[in-house]
């Protein structure tokens, strides 16, 4: 099973990765992870790819697609794979589509995970960590019970800057204009399919399921 799980940020999708690899005994390809694995490993890859990191500039395309490329062939993925996070842009979804042709494999679904905006800047804004324990709130979906107090260590609960409005509202503009597009691409290659992303994790997780049976995945 070939899959790319897509949706905005705060859509679940590296929650819903990782359950459906353990479902599916696929592993889960997140670009941030075999980034990360590529740079420990010192493949030259990977070594280019710290150059930019350590710059501070954005890994370009080509070295991202050819790390997935890699990864792509190792023999974990010969079952399947399940992409999240990748890709973001339609010049890297033409990319994508050049490697997996490449390796003789095709994608076999790609799932949207749709949720409409108004619960996406809840979950988004409202989100809270506690500065000692790391335990995760939400003022609007996991309150805690005491205002700005950990509830499982009595810590302060701060708001983390990728979490500032001005960030998210950025982050989701940047989703908009960039990786929005790719709903058309994929959908004219007919594998978009849908998933709404309301609700509790299990039963988001329930809807991909049912996605994936009824295309006999
Ligand atoms: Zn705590």
């Amino acid at each position: 099973m070939r899959l790319i799980l897509f949706g905005p940020p705060g859509a679940g999708k590296g929650t819903q990765a990782k359950l459906l690899g353990q479902r599916y005994g696929i592993p889960q390809v997140s670009t941030g992870d075999i980034l990360r694995e590529a740079i420990k490993k010192g493949t030259p890859l990977g070594l280019e790819a710290k150059g930019y990191m350590d710059r501070g500039a954005l890994v370009p395309d080509r070295v991202v697609i050819g790390i997935i490329e890699e990864r792509l062939q190792d023999r974990d993925c010969a079952k399947g794979f399940i992409l999240d996070g990748f890709p973001r842009t339609i010049a890297q979804a033409e990319a994508l589509s050049l490697a997996l042709k490449r390796l003789r494999r095709d994608l076999d679904c790609v799932i949207n995970i749709n949720i409409d905006h108004e619960e996406l800047w809840k979950r988004l804004t409202g989100r809270r960590v506690c500065c000692k324990c790391g335990e995760e709130f939400n003022i609007y979906y996991k309150k805690p019970s005491q205002d700005n107090i950990c509830d499982k260590c009595g810590s302060g609960l701060i708001q983390r800057d990728d979490d500032q409005e001005a960030t998210i509202e950025n982050r989701l503009r940047v989703y908009k204009e960039q990786t929005e597009p790719l709903l058309g691409y994929y959908q004219k290659e007919n594998k978009l399919k849908t998933a709404a992303g309301q609700g509790d994790i299990p039963s988001v997780s329930q809807k991909i399921y049912q996605i994936l049976e009824e295309n006999g995945l």
